[in-house]
């Protein structure tokens, strides 16, 4: 049974026991709030998260993600677009993995390329795989890594992409990952995170390494 604590019992209290009295009332109040917010959320869907801005950590974040799923026995698809390393530790780990399909579509950074067409030609055939993903409720989990940049240099017909997007399966969740994504993307997002440059090593001339960046 809950003991009533009177006016007169707080105003006895060491100033230690008060402290502890009204962080306890404070903790009770919030749990009753948090309680209340679970309670409400109860529905369950595929999220599409965005994962932008100019800092380090979108697509370790989005790999973490599929530590998190594949953990769960779930199926997992990751579609690397721009980028055309295949050497990198996430795909030598993940691909590993029975459940997680990976595939590295890029042909590289746009300004090693310098070549708009080539770009453009490589980044259908890459969301031709990823849209095989994306219509196959097999996969509870796709991750679609750098996908901001085929829409912002508009490689890829927007309305196909977000689309494609709003059209998956109900309950498979989708990770795009990449600076600069496009207002529409952000709006069709369930959860959008700006990851924030405040500073990053290789501006003091320290080089992506093995395992930190790759
Ligand atoms: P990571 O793969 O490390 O999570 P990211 O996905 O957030 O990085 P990308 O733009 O994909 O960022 O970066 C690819 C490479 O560029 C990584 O080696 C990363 O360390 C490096 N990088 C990320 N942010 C910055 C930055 N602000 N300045 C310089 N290099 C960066
Ligand atoms: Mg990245």
């Amino acid at each position: 049974m809950t003991q009533t604590i009177t006016k007169k019992m707080i105003q006895q209290m060491s100033d230690e026991q008060r402290k502890n009295h009204y962080h306890k009332v404070r903790m009770e109040r919030k749990k009753a709030q948090i309680d209340a917010a679970i309670t409400r959320a109860d529905n369950q869907k595929g999220l599409l998260l965005v994962i932008t801005g100019n800092g380090k950590g979108k697509s370790t974040s989005a790999f973490g993600m599929v530590a998190r799923a594949l953990g769960h026995g779930q199926k997992v698809g990751v579609c690397q677009f721009i980028k055309s390393r295949t050497d990198t530790g996430e795909e030598a780990f993940f691909n590993a993995q029975p459940n997680c399909e990976w595939h590295v579509l890029g042909d590289g950074f746009t300004w090693d390329t310098q070549n708009r067409e080539a770009d453009i030609t490589t980044s259908k055939k890459g969301w031709d795989i990823a849209t095989k993903m994306l219509t196959d409720p097999s996969f509870d989990l796709v991750i679609l890594d750098e996908l901001t940049y085929l829409l912002s240099y508009d490689y890829l017909d927007k309305d196909v992409v977000l689309n494609t997007l709003s059209e998956r399966p109900e309950m498979q969740h989708v990770v795009v990952t990449g600076r600069s994504a496009i207002a529409e993307l952000r709006d069709l997002a369930d959860t959008v995170s700006e990851i924030k440059d405040e500073k990053h090593a290789y501006q003091s001339g320290i080089k992506a390494q093995k395992g930190f960046d790759l």
